[in-house]
């Protein structure tokens, strides 16, 4: 069947000709997808407002065989970031979109990764506190994806790490307890018994209900350095939008 319909995650756009735009998405059952919106850049187009990144909802597109771009019919939005507190969370929306674009192959069907992105929109677009939500949204991606160091003991000498917290050994890209990071090579930062209690916590909720869990500006922070070292480990290379945020700190 050429023609699909799917639930699915708007990650970001681009011109294409006079008055269309490619749109990059991620289906729930087969991958991230590129298609042509023809008109999108028309004033009276039935894409409009449909196509923020971000935006959640059910697409119609047509596949031609043989050919990696589809054809994008329509977008039944079924919830839209810019629903939730602008100002705060807008930054952010081209951040997530960006890790998702990065962390989905192409075409390559990847449930779980929807459904974490789909989660994550939903609780910024309802107004989840927007540093944690990043935390959270980081800490599950690398998660995922099997890249998230242990942070109960020590790999090296078993210590456990809760009450003392860790070092982030950028190298092995693992947490080390404080005696084994002396000889450990260059590190991205300490975790506080804090920092590493919120992880605890991620792993058990739901994003939408994060603004029960407790996260200090400090600890955010030391979460922040830690993720931005493993995922530009991963991907060799920092992200715009992740840049982008720092500058506007
Ligand atoms: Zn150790």
């Amino acid at each position: 069947m050429p023609l699909h319909t799917a639930d699915a995650l708007v990650l970001r756009t681009y011109k294409l000709g006079e008055a269309d735009r490619i749109v990059v998405f991620l289906t729930r059952d087969r991958g991230k997808k590129r298609g042509v919106a023809k008109g999108a850049r028309r004033v009276r187009s039935r894409f409009l407002g449909s196509l923020e990144p971000l935006t959640l909802g059910r697409v119609t597109y047509f596949e031609h065989e043989q050919r990696d771009l589809v054809r994008l019919d329509e977008i039944e939005v079924t919830r839209s970031p810019l629903a939730g507190p602008i100002d705060e969370g807008l930054a952010h929306v081209g951040y997530f979109a960006e890790l998702l674009d990065e962390w989905a192959p192409e075409a390559s069907p990847n449930e779980k990764l929807y459904r974490l992105g789909a989660a994550v929109a939903a609780a910024l677009g309802g107004g989840a506190p927007v540093e944690r939500l990043a935390r959270y949204f980081e800490y599950w991606l690398l998660r995922l994806e099997g890249l998230y160091p242990s942070f109960v003991s020590c790999p090296s000498c078993a210590a456990d790490l809760a009450e003392a917290g860790a070092v982030v050994a950028t190298r092995d890209r693992v947490f080390l307890c404080r005696q084994c990071a002396r000889t450990a090579g260059p590190t991205g930062g300490t975790l506080s018994a804090e920092a590493l209690a919120f992880l605890r916590d991620a792993g058990r909720h739901q994003p939408d209900g994060l603004a029960a869990l407790p996260l200090s500006t400090r600890a955010g922070r030391e979460l922040e350095l830690a993720h931005q070292a493993l995922i530009s480990a991963h991907l060799e290379k920092e992200l715009r939008s992740a840049r982008v945020l720092r500058e506007m700190k």
